[in-house]
């Protein structure tokens, strides 16, 4: 059956205007099942053209051979395996005798696909893994990468970065214990705008270097969200002149968390029957009151919280939280803040060595109180983006899995969170239409 569909059937598909025919339609079984389109120009062709020479843009232009045979995976027509094959002609100019190759109507940024194709492979890839769009689209993710790797610097080229002033920084871990990447992200437009390899302050340098080529500029930055490393405050003071510094709430809450955790884990080692008492503490120390299961707020209640240096440990976390969800006023912040450091000095005090790690914390909360209150004298700079990374990270992870390479992070991740734009199928279809309408079809 499929030999009765006529050639001008699949030249109306492809949206082909009088340049260009199907001069072949043939449906393959071997190697694969596919119909092959075979396309070639037409004598309307060359009356359109100029030489691209700017300086001379004479129109009289002829054929003065075809390149190679070269072929196209474009989509599938008639629920089949769709594959345009054609030599692409080469045209002179008749002025200047200049020779260049005919740009084809489909051909999209890659080798392999036609644009309309690559439309299609792009908005797939967004929803899924690497893998799983190669196994809906029937090609290897090689091809895929390579296609990504055309489309994403391209679209990532043509970002303006002039309105950039909040600006949020983060470290992805690519793989397990190295590989680092430092991110970059808009916090207002909510989207990533750089990442490059390492978590050192000359990943600042690269970032302000970037942002002048996207019309940017580093002066222009009047806050910066990050974690409190000593690399990333370096290169925001060297790099971000008139950037104030703002410790991101869920990183100071991280810190105590993180300690709470190390006491709970010291307490439990130190003894077997403070070892029975923690057993299965840990998720509910960790969670916030108001989300506990009714498990979990029995196992809470049955531990003397006030005798136990992890339950001391966990009420320092909690009137932390406190600070930030209640405290508007920055003075306020200011005078919550101090008292929190002496309150939790003096339990330190009284339980010695088993409170250390939040004795250590409390001297570093102290030492960037600045910059912690930033987080309430820098107006309504919003953290929430960069908070919400981590779970892009995640997504980004699983979805070059296999690809875990700087290059390969680095290129899903401004696909997945640059908000860059991806060629249109839609807007290619109209275009199709339009350039039919004077067509001879
Ligand atoms: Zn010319």
């Amino acid at each position: 059956m499929f030999g009765m569909i006529p050639e001008k059937a699949f030249e109306r598909l492809l949206g082909l205007d009088e340049c260009w025919e199907v001069g072949g339609a043939e449906y393959e079984t071997t190697p694969v099942e596919r119909f092959l389109l075979v396309i070639h120009e037409t004598a309307r062709l060359w009356p359109k053209l100029r030489c691209p020479v700017s300086t001379c843009a004479h129109p009289e232009v002829v054929c003065h051979d075809h390149t190679e045979v070269r072929v196209w995976r474009h989509l599938d027509a008639f629920g089949k395996r769709t594959e345009i094959l054609c030599s692409p002609p080469r045209g002179r100019c008749g002025a200047c005798r200049h020779v260049w190759r005919v740009p084809v109507p489909w051909e999209g940024e890659g080798k392999h696909f036609t644009r309309d194709f690559e439309a299609f492979a792009l908005t797939l890839m967004r929803e899924m893994p690497m893998k799983k769009a190669g196994d809906i689209l029937g090609e290897s993710d090689t091809r895929l990468w390579r296609l990504l790797f055309k489309h994403v610097p391209k679209a990532h080229a043509a970002l303006d970065l002039s309105g950039l002033v909040h600006l949020g920084v983060d470290e992805m871990n690519c793989r397990k214990g190295h590989n680092y990447l430092t991110v970059f992200a808009d916090l207002v437009a909510r989207r990533v705008v750089f990442a490059t390899g390492g978590k050192d302050h000359t990943t600042f340098t690269r970032f302000a270097g970037e942002l002048l080529k996207h019309n940017g500029h580093p002066k222009a930055i009047t806050a910066v969200a990050m974690d409190l490393s000593h690399a990333y405050q370096k290169g925001a003071r060297e790099e971000l002149g008139n950037a104030q510094i703002v410790f991101a709430p869920f990183h100071v809450t991280a810190l105590v968390g993180g300690a709470m955790d190390e006491v709970r884990r010291r307490e439990a080692a130190s003894s077997p029957g403070l070892r029975a008492i923690l057993k299965h503490t840990l998720h509910a120390l960790r969670k916030n009151p108001e989300n506990l299961t009714e498990r979990q707020e029995e196992r809470l209640e049955d531990l003397d919280l006030k005798h136990l240096a992890t339950g001391q440990a966990y009420l320092v976390r909690l009137e932390l939280r406190d600070i930030y969800q209640h405290t508007v006023k920055p003075e306020r912040a200011r005078h919550r803040l101090e008292n929190w450091i002496g309150w939790v000095r003096g339990k330190c005090d009284r339980f010695g060595e088993a409170l250390a790690p939040l004795a250590r914390v409390a001297d570093t909360i102290e030492k960037h109180l600045e910059g912690i209150l930033a987080h309430w004298t820098s107006g309504w700079l919003s953290t929430g983006y960069l908070e919400g990374l981590n779970s892009v990270f995640s997504a980004v992870k699983r979805k070059a899995r296999g690809y875990r390479s700087r290059d390969y992070m680095i290129a899903m991740l401004y696909f997945v969170a640059g908000k860059l734009s991806i060629p249109s199928l839609a807007a290619r279809q109209r275009t199709g239409v339009l350039e039919r309408r004077d067509g001879c079809v």
